[in-house]
């Protein structure tokens, strides 16, 4: 039995991935705003604090996977504070906990918006680790005519281009933990249930986020793939962002990368 710890547990991909992990036997320790074993707001340095000594009191035996699921889609800077900030400490943090696993895995949640347009600076900041200008800069975004849509993008790049750099280093190869994300194209979830549940909404995500195979995800769909990622099984997936998307990334992209 493997001990797992999963963050945005009480809605959509993260609620979807720990009821699968349960489901097949495991130890799954959850964690959100509220509704879980562990009540975190990762946005904050102290919800970040208390999420990571919480995890080492209720997984004594430390911890098999993690898997950081937690996000917000509003232009607002709070979106940096959990996208990007909330869920490297939570891989940053509990990598600690993953020790003395005999097979220790991490895995993230980017989305298909890492291939939208960004904003350079704010991905800049992020990268940087100067989490009060990369919200200095997400609040100035916000207040723009067209800057608030570059606010989501921009975590999710940053995030992307994080974990390729990481994933690579002593303390995650080095130390035999894959390191990977997913990148969801549309998924019903609290993120998108609203704009899904009329036809003008449907309509305006299949233009912005074209999906040829089977249209908008169920969250169980991006479990499957978490569950793997985080699994004994994946020994050699590492650096990457796996797009489960429909075609997404293949439609917007296209010849690009080869
Ligand atoms: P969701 O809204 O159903 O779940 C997100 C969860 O994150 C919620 O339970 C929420 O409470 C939690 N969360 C938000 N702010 C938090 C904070 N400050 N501290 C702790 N937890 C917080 O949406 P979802 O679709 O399941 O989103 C999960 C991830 O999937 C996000 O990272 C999102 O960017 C990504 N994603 C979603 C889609 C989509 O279409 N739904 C597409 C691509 C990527």
């Amino acid at each position: 039995m493997r001990t797992y710890l999963v963050t945005g547990a009480a809605s959509g991909i993260g609620q979807a991935t720990s009821e699968l992990l349960k489901e097949r036997g495991n130890n799954v320790v959850t964690t959100d705003l509220q509704d879980t074993d562990i009540v975190a707001d990762l946005s904050t340095v102290a919800g970040r604090e208390h999420l990571i000594s919480e995890a080492g009191r209720l997984a004594p035996g430390g911890l098999d996977g993690v898997i950081a699921v937690a996000g917000l889609p509003l232009p607002i800077p709070t979106t940096v504070a959990v996208n990007f900030f909330g869920m490297v400490a939570t891989l940053e943090g509990l990598r600690p906990l993953l020790e003395n696993s005999p097979a220790p895995r991490a895995v993230g949640v980017s989305s298909m918006a890492s291939l939208w347009p960004s904003d350079e600076t704010l991905v800049k900041h992020q990268l940087a680790g100067e989490e009060d200008l990369a919200l200095q800069r997400a609040a100035d975004l916000a207040k723009s005519e067209t800057g608030g849509q570059l606010i989501y993008s921009s975590t999710k790049v940053a995030f992307s281009r994080w974990l390729r750099r990481a994933s690579i280093l002593p303390q995650w190869a080095g130390a035999g933990i894959p390191l990977n994300a997913i990148g969801p194209g549309t998924v019903v979830s609290g993120f998108t249930r609203e704009t899904l549940s009329t036809e003008e909404g449907r309509q305006l995500l299949e233009q912005m986020v074209p999906m040829p195979l089977g249209g908008p995800a169920e969250a169980v769909v991006c479990a499957y793939l978490l569950a793997w990622l985080a699994s004994a099984e994946n020994t050699h997936v590492t650096g990457q962002v796996v797009f489960i998307d429909g075609g997404n990334d293949a439609t917007l992209r296209g010849d690009s990368t080869w």
